[in-house]
């Protein structure tokens, strides 16, 4: 069972709340936890929003890549289920 990034812009099973963290210089985007403050990973989403904290997206950029501890964690996850 593969988490497939290459199709994660496409309609998914997540596709009712489609949310991932990411700054605006980082290469790297989390997972959300529902909700919303937290990544996978385990850092907390600031309410307040900045450019250089954590914020919500709804879309990823094609550069970035998802963070390597959220990949990880969310296979576990899917394994465990
Ligand atoms: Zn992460």
């Amino acid at each position: 069972m593969e988490f497939t990034l290459r199709n994660h812009s496409q309609r998914t099973h997540m596709s009712r709340l489609p949310m991932y963290a990411t700054t605006d210089n980082s290469t790297v985007f989390h997972l959300v936890i529902r909700n919303g403050e937290y990544t996978v990973c385990g850092l907390r989403i600031p309410r307040l929003r900045s450019g250089q904290a954590l914020h919500l997206v709804k879309e990823t950029v094609g550069s970035q890549s998802l963070c390597k501890h959220c990949e990880r964690i969310s296979k576990s996850e899917d394994a465990e289920s």
